[in-house]
Order: structure tokens, then sequence, then C-alpha cells
């Protein structure tokens, strides 16, 4: 098995991708990615691509870091695993623990482990419902996340997700769990202005509320910009409107940073960035950069105090929760962020410039709404962007773009029409100009596509 048809022949035959079409991936085979280095994967034709989305927005410090392969050499030399149950404990863990707690501020004071974002999302259920009913309120069980949000594929992390695709198949959302409407200016009231629909989408939380009656509402859990869902920046009335209101009824904040945390908005929490203070926060992804799996809950002091002084044993845990090898090359992928000040780099220079020459994305005839917060961004495909009018999308416009994309050495990818990008925090002015050329030829091979095809 080595040349590339004989790979995808296997892969084929064995490999159930995630998120995929089988059926229709087998017609034409995966496209096999083989090595990387910095912002850069190679696939198995040796064809250079530029990773405009850090792999699944996760490779903040970028590929090929020896540091991180060192520490978990060493790690796994020491202590390649052990558990955190039955009163046990490991260093890393506990070093990681006390750094993630540092960066995330006074408001923390706990970290719970697991291994993804979804798992992470999971623990917050169970967490948050723990709470309540510690404090003789066990009727507070109901969860309010948003349309089109993400949280997951596990069955909690799915349920509290506002993926109708997801909640299809198999029955879900679970109880308990109910969805307001996103806060999508551009794609919902673009000719509002900006700051007034930003508070009126936070309203929608209050009306949901006042719905279901506050004594029955555990926590609102949100992105702090919704990522899969199309990199949807909220207007910044938002967060600190939904604050308030989490504030009036006492209920507890969940912000999802598993795209937004270590560094993605310019701050080490997107929370932080867009004025919420989040009584639990979701971390994966960016933790290690993808190296290793892991992820975990960053617990505010509100939550904690609770349960551990009142709350028992907690019967909830993972065999990797805590692992050590992953929490080691978690502290060396966050010396990196820090000794390269990529969190400050991001918010003074390279997202400022991303957002800079994305402006300039609006002269082109397709492009409506382009929009970037630190270094994520996005924009719409659209047909009329003048009267806002989108493409039609059984013509699946942005499927048609991510594969000129693909084609032309680019990784960006598509949400429905949405276009979106999140490339490494270690990115250059440089790079991200190459990456606005690779974008503007993408742009106008799909351009010329829908003008042969007489759709716009
Ligand atoms: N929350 C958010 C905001 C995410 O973007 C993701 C993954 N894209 C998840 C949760 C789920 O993480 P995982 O795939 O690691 O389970």
């Amino acid at each position: 098995m080595t040349t590339t048809s004989e790979i995808q022949a296997t892969d084929s035959a064995h490999y159930m991708h995630p998120f995929t079409d089988h059926k229709g991936l087998a017609g034409k085979g995966a496209r096999i990615i083989t090595k990387a280095d910095g912002i850069h994967i190679w696939d198995s034709e040796n064809k250079k691509i530029f990773d405009a989305m850090s792999g699944l927005w996760c490779v903040n410090v970028g590929y090929g870091r020896q540091e991180l392969v060192d520490a978990a050499t060493k790690q796994m030399q020491e202590l390649p695993y052990y558990n955190s149950f039955f009163q046990t404990t490991n260093v890393p863990a506990v070093k990681l623990a006390e750094r993630i707690v540092g960066l995330a501020g006074d408001n923390f004071s706990h970290v719970f482990f697991s291994s993804s974002g979804s798992e992470s999302n999971d623990t917050n259920i169970r967490m948050v419902r723990h709470y309540w009913a510690t404090l003789g309120q066990p009727e507070r069980k109901v969860i309010i996340s948003r349309n089109n949000a993400y949280h997951g594929s596990t069955m909690a992390g799915a349920s509290l997700g506002g993926m109708s695709g997801m909640h299809a198949q198999g029955g879900l959302p679970i109880p308990d769990i109910v969805h307001i409407e996103q806060p999508y200016h551009y794609g919902l009231a673009p000719t509002k202005d900006k700051d007034a629909f930003g508070l009126e989408a936070a309203g929608w939380l209050e009306a949901k509320i006042l719905e279901i009656g506050a004594d029955k509402v555990a926590a609102f859990i949100g992105e702090p910009v919704q990522g899969a869902g199309g990199v949807i920046i909220p207007p910044k009335t938002y967060w600190p409107e939904i604050q308030r209101i989490c504030d009036k009824y006492g209920i507890l904040l969940i912000c999802d940073e598993v795209i937004c945390g270590f560094g993605r908005l310019g701050k080490w929490f997107g929370s932080e960035l867009l004025g919420a203070k989040p009584d639990l926060m979701t971390f994966a992804k960016g933790v290690t950069s993808g190296y290793l799996p892991l992820g975990g809950v960053v617990i505010g002091k509100r939550v904690a105090d609770v349960l551990i002084n009142q709350g028992g044993e907690f019967n909830h845990g993972y065999t990797y929760s805590g692992h050590p090898v992953a929490c080691a090359v978690a502290l060396a992928n966050i010396d990196i962020i820090e000794s390269e000040g990529l969190v400050d780099k991001v918010l003074k220079e390279t997202g400022p410039y991303l957002a800079e020459r994305y402006a300039e994305l609006a002269n082109h005839p397709l492009v409506g709404g382009a929009e970037t917060c630190g270094l994520v961004a996005g924009f719409a495909l659209m047909k009329d962007k003048v009267n806002h009018i989108p493409f039609d999308e059984s013509l699946e416009v942005g499927m048609i773009c991510r594969n000129h994309s693909f084609a032309n050495g680019l990784i960006m990818r598509a949400v429905g029409d949405r276009m979106i990008i999140a490339p490494p925090l270690c990115i250059t002015k440089a790079q991200i100009d190459e990456m606005m050329v690779l974008i503007t030829e993408t742009l106008d091979a799909t351009l010329a596509d829908v003008t042969k095809n007489g759709w716009m």
C-alpha cells in the first residue's frame, strides 16, 4: 500500500471518516495528507498546500514544532499514562491546571480535563445540572443554546449544537436543551443598525428564559464567535447584553472557547475580548495546537465552590482526564505561544492586517459581508450583494469555491455559501498577502463558473 490510488482504495474499504458521504467519496478517493511544516501541508502527490484552516482550527503554533515532540517524548519515557481517579494525580496535569487558571483570570479556580471539545461540553451539562441540584434546585436543568452553534458531535454535544442536519439523525436534541436564533447580522438583518441588532439578538435569550421560567434554566452556552457555523461574528453589543441577562436571572454562562481560546481572537480567551464573564469555559484544539487530543472545562469560582464544598463526589470522569503526555505537550505549546508573543501579535499585528486585507475583498462582485475577528474570517458568496440576495442553496456555490481553493493550493472551508478561514497564529503579514492572492484567484475562478452558468 504505497501509491495514492492503493491507499485510497484501502481507505475507502475500511476507514469510516467523520462527517463524510462515503458513497460520494469512493468515486474520487480521499486526499492523503502525508506531512506538514509551518503553515503548509503536503499531499501524497507532493502538492504543497497553504493550510488557512490550521487543520480543524487547532494548529495554533503551526506544524513541525520540535519542542512539542520533545515534550511528548520526555513525558512518555517518564510516565506515559496514569489516571487521576482514586485520589491520584500527575505533575503535568497539576501544572497545566494551574497555568490555564492563570491565563483565564481571577474568576476561575479549577480545570476539569477531557480529550475533546465534545466530551468537555458533555462535562458542562453534567456539571451545571449537578451544581443546581446541589443548591437544591434540581428542576433547573434547561440549557439554552443557539441555532447553527457547534458544540461537538456526541449525543450531548450535538444536542447543544444547533445544526439541524445533526439533529435530524438519531433523534436529537436530548431533552431540556433548547435553541434561540444566532446573532448573524449580515444573514438575518443586514440593513438594520448592527449594534441595535446585537441587543435585539441578545434579547431573544431573555424572551426564551421568560417563556421557560427562569427557575427551570440552568445555563446559556455560546461560542464567542461561532466557528463551524460559518464564522458568525456578533455585533459588539451582543455579549455584554447576554452577560447582563444571565446575571439578571442568575443563569450560568458557558462560553465554548474550543476555537476562540488560546489566542485565536487576540486574547487568551475570546470571551475576554467580546465582553463576557463566563462561569465555565470549554477548551480543546489550541491548548495542544492539535498535536495530541486534549480538552476540558475551566471552572469559575462560583461553580467550583459549590461543587467542591457542597457537591460531594461528582460521578463523572474519563480514562484520559489529565493525560500526562497531552498535558506536557499543552504546557510546551503554551510556552511557545507566550515566548513568541502570539496572542498579542494576533491582537496588534496580524489580526488588524487580516482585517485590512479582508476589507478589500468587498470590491469583489461575489463577496458580501466580509468580516474578521483576530485570526478568524468569513464572507458570504452572494448572487446580488447590493440587494442581499444569496444564491440558491442547491447550486452549492460554496462547494464550487472550495474545490477551486483546493485546486489552487489553499485550504479554505465552505459552510453553505460562507467561505471561512482560521490560519495558524504564527502566520506572518507576508504569508497573509500570499493567502489573499490565493483567495482572490479562487474567487475569480468561482466567478467565471457562476457567470458561465448564468447564475448571476
Ligand atoms: N465546540 C466548538 C466550538 C468546536 O468548534 C468544536 C469542534 N469544531 C467542538 C466543540 C467539538 O470538539 P471536538 O471535535 O474536539 O469534540
